[in-house]
């Protein structure tokens, strides 16, 4: 028998997308939350709605009005707004909530990593370098304008501007090999590259790439979780948390 209840997913993310997969074929009711940043989104499985609920109190009146039983925060590592957002909403409504928080990288021996708290500071930590490579994302890149290096940008959808004056675009959506990785800071004769610590495969590559190059890597530290939310790192562990919230799995 399948599980009534409807489960909120929010997403963003693979680990969502595969979370909501897993859900739809045991039979779970689920709907999946995007925020509506990418034009073309790859979507999830089941129920999708786009866009911002209006702030804590516009999550928990959907919450409340969709009768939602139980909530996974899959979103993105630095997607602290909706975190908060989902801790606070989930607390007013009084129904369970999940972080699906994918671990960080670690580094290897050999590798030269330079963390910085901030977008801001990861622009200090590339002065004096000649080509930088900014994988970022799209938001936020404003912080790197000052820059006079040459920066290549690589994102899903365009940046605005303001942008450093000497950028390239590449827009691109990963996963990306290794090999791809390589051509692409050859190509542009990268110095040092520029990354939030996503964590994750999907776009892990550009490290290794870094690391066969010998080039420094500039990562930025992820935002601190909300207190008291229990954490899971694997889509596994967020379904099987799911089946204990909500009900049995689909025999
Ligand atoms: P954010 O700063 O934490 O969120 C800003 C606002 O966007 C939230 O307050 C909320 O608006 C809305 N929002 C965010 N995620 C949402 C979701 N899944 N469903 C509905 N509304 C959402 O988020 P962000 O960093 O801009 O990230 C936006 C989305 O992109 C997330 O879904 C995240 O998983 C994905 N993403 C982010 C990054 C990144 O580097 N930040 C990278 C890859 C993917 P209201 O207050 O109106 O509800």
């Amino acid at each position: 028998m399948g599980v009534s209840g409807r489960v909120l997913v929010l997403g963003g993310t693979g680990e969502a997308r595969r979370l909501a997969a897993a859900l739809v074929a045991d039979g779970v009711d689920v709907a999946s939350s995007l925020a509506g940043r990418v034009t073309a989104p790859v979507l999830p499985a089941g129920e999708v709605r786009v866009g911002g609920f209006g702030g804590v109190d516009g999550l928990a009146a959907w919450l409340d009005a969709r009768a939602v039983r139980a909530v996974v925060d899959a979103t993105h590592p630095f997607a602290a707004t909706m975190t908060a957002s989902a801790a606070a909403a989930t607390g007013a409504v009084g129904i369970p909530l999940l972080r699906l928080h994918r671990p960080g990288w670690v580094a290897q021996a050999d590798d030269d990593w330079r963390w910085v708290d901030g977008l801001g500071e990861a622009a200090d930590a590339v002065q004096g370098f000649g080509s930088v490579f900014l994988t970022t994302g799209r938001q936020g890149l404003g912080a790197f304008a000052g820059l006079t290096a040459h920066c290549l940008v690589r994102s899903v959808d365009p940046p605005s501007p303001p942008l450093p004056a000497r950028t390239t675009i590449v827009l691109a959506r990963g996963p990306f090999t290794v090999a791809d990785e390589l051509e692409l800071l050859r190509r542009h004769a990268v110095e040092v590259v520029v990354t939030k610590d996503s964590g994750g495969a999907m776009t892990a590559a550009k490290l290794t790439a870094a690391r066969e190059l010998g080039l420094p890597v500039v990562l930025v530290r992820r935002p601190p979780l909300p207190p008291g939310v229990p954490t899971v790192a694997t889509v596994d562990e967020a379904l099987a948390w799911v089946h204990d919230a909500v009900g049995p799995r689909r025999a």
